[in-house]
Protein backbone atom coordinates (compact mmCIF):
# COMPACT_ATOMS: atom_id res chain seq x y z
CA UNK A 1 0.00 0.00 0.00
CA UNK A 2 0.93 3.70 -0.39
CA UNK A 3 1.30 5.53 2.82
CA UNK A 4 2.35 8.88 1.31
CA UNK A 5 -1.22 10.07 0.86
CA UNK A 6 -0.14 14.39 0.00
CA UNK A 7 3.39 15.78 -1.42
CA UNK A 8 4.60 19.00 -1.74
CA UNK A 9 5.88 20.17 -4.94
CA UNK A 10 8.05 23.13 -6.05
CA UNK A 11 6.24 24.86 -9.15
CA UNK A 12 8.99 25.53 -12.10
CA UNK A 13 8.87 26.29 -15.05
CA UNK A 14 8.57 22.25 -16.56
CA UNK A 15 5.70 21.17 -14.00
CA UNK A 16 3.89 24.05 -14.21
CA UNK A 17 1.59 23.59 -17.45
CA UNK A 18 1.00 19.90 -16.09
CA UNK A 19 -1.10 21.31 -12.86
CA UNK A 20 -2.55 24.47 -14.69
CA UNK A 21 -3.99 21.44 -16.93
CA UNK A 22 -4.99 19.41 -13.54
CA UNK A 23 -6.74 22.58 -12.91
CA UNK A 24 -4.16 24.23 -10.64
CA UNK A 25 -5.00 27.76 -12.39
CA UNK A 26 -3.40 30.23 -9.78
CA UNK A 27 -0.62 28.59 -9.41
CA UNK A 28 2.88 30.73 -9.60
CA UNK A 29 6.65 29.42 -10.52
CA UNK A 30 8.70 29.00 -7.75
CA UNK A 31 5.60 28.95 -5.12
CA UNK A 32 5.16 25.26 -3.77
CA UNK A 33 1.81 22.95 -4.13
CA UNK A 34 0.20 20.28 -1.62
CA UNK A 35 -0.94 17.75 -4.01
CA UNK A 36 -2.38 14.10 -3.42
CA UNK A 37 -0.17 11.37 -4.54
CA UNK A 38 -1.86 10.52 -7.22
CA UNK A 39 -1.14 13.48 -9.16
CA UNK A 40 2.36 13.20 -9.83
CA UNK A 41 3.53 13.01 -12.77
CA UNK A 42 4.51 9.53 -14.14
CA UNK A 43 7.87 10.72 -14.22
CA UNK A 44 8.62 11.71 -10.73
CA UNK A 45 11.42 11.26 -8.77
CA UNK A 46 9.38 12.04 -5.64
CA UNK A 47 9.88 9.40 -3.13
CA UNK A 48 7.26 8.27 -1.46
CA UNK A 49 7.02 5.64 1.36
CA UNK A 50 5.30 2.10 0.42
CA UNK A 51 4.39 -0.52 2.67
CA UNK A 52 4.65 -4.07 1.33
CA UNK A 53 1.06 -5.60 1.15
CA UNK A 54 2.56 -9.11 1.88
CA UNK A 55 5.43 -9.07 4.50
CA UNK A 56 4.55 -5.11 5.86
CA UNK A 57 8.09 -3.73 5.35
CA UNK A 58 8.47 0.17 4.66
CA UNK A 59 10.62 0.99 1.69
CA UNK A 60 11.13 4.66 0.41
CA UNK A 61 10.06 4.37 -3.76
CA UNK A 62 10.75 6.57 -5.94
CA UNK A 63 7.23 7.71 -7.98
CA UNK A 64 9.02 6.87 -11.02
CA UNK A 65 9.70 3.36 -10.66
CA UNK A 66 6.23 2.60 -8.23
CA UNK A 67 4.62 3.29 -12.05
CA UNK A 68 7.10 1.24 -13.61
CA UNK A 69 6.05 -1.61 -11.50
CA UNK A 70 3.10 -2.51 -13.12
CA UNK A 71 0.83 -3.15 -9.71
CA UNK A 72 -2.64 -2.15 -9.20
CA UNK A 73 -2.40 1.59 -8.06
CA UNK A 74 -1.99 1.48 -4.52
CA UNK A 75 -1.09 -2.25 -4.09
CA UNK A 76 3.06 -2.58 -3.43
CA UNK A 77 5.04 -4.99 -2.80
CA UNK A 78 8.56 -5.56 -1.79
CA UNK A 79 10.99 -6.66 -3.91
CA UNK A 80 11.44 -10.01 -2.31
CA UNK A 81 7.50 -10.42 -2.10
CA UNK A 82 7.17 -9.24 -5.92
CA UNK A 83 9.61 -12.01 -7.11
CA UNK A 84 7.76 -14.44 -4.95
CA UNK A 85 4.88 -13.53 -6.37
CA UNK A 86 6.36 -13.82 -10.04
CA UNK A 87 6.95 -17.63 -9.26
CA UNK A 88 3.91 -18.62 -7.80
CA UNK A 89 2.15 -17.11 -10.95
CA UNK A 90 5.14 -18.83 -13.41
CA UNK A 91 3.89 -22.07 -10.82
CA UNK A 92 0.54 -21.69 -12.06
CA UNK A 93 0.66 -21.34 -15.30
CA UNK A 94 3.21 -23.91 -15.85
CA UNK A 95 2.97 -25.94 -13.01
CA UNK A 96 6.74 -25.66 -12.26
CA UNK A 97 9.17 -22.94 -10.80
CA UNK A 98 10.70 -21.46 -13.89
CA UNK A 99 9.33 -22.68 -17.71
CA UNK A 100 12.39 -24.35 -18.14
CA UNK A 101 12.03 -27.30 -15.84
CA UNK A 102 8.88 -27.59 -17.70
CA UNK A 103 9.25 -30.85 -19.99
CA UNK A 104 7.32 -30.09 -22.54
CA UNK A 105 8.67 -26.24 -23.09
CA UNK A 106 12.30 -27.68 -22.77
CA UNK A 107 11.57 -30.33 -25.58
CA UNK A 108 10.27 -27.46 -27.78
CA UNK A 109 13.73 -25.66 -26.98
CA UNK A 110 15.63 -28.63 -27.88
CA UNK A 111 13.48 -29.17 -30.83
CA UNK A 112 14.40 -25.27 -32.19
CA UNK A 113 17.64 -25.52 -31.70
CA UNK A 114 18.12 -28.66 -33.22
CA UNK A 115 16.36 -27.18 -36.21
CA UNK A 116 18.65 -24.13 -36.03
CA UNK A 117 21.78 -26.70 -36.78
CA UNK A 118 20.39 -28.37 -39.49
ZN1 LIG B 1 7.38 -7.90 1.16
Amino acid sequence: MIITRQVTVKINEFNYQYFENLGYDDILIGTELDIPVELLSKGSHYKIECKCDCCGISKEVIFKNYVKYDNKWGEYYCRKCSENKRKLSLLKSHGCEYPIQNKKIFKKIKQTIAQKKS
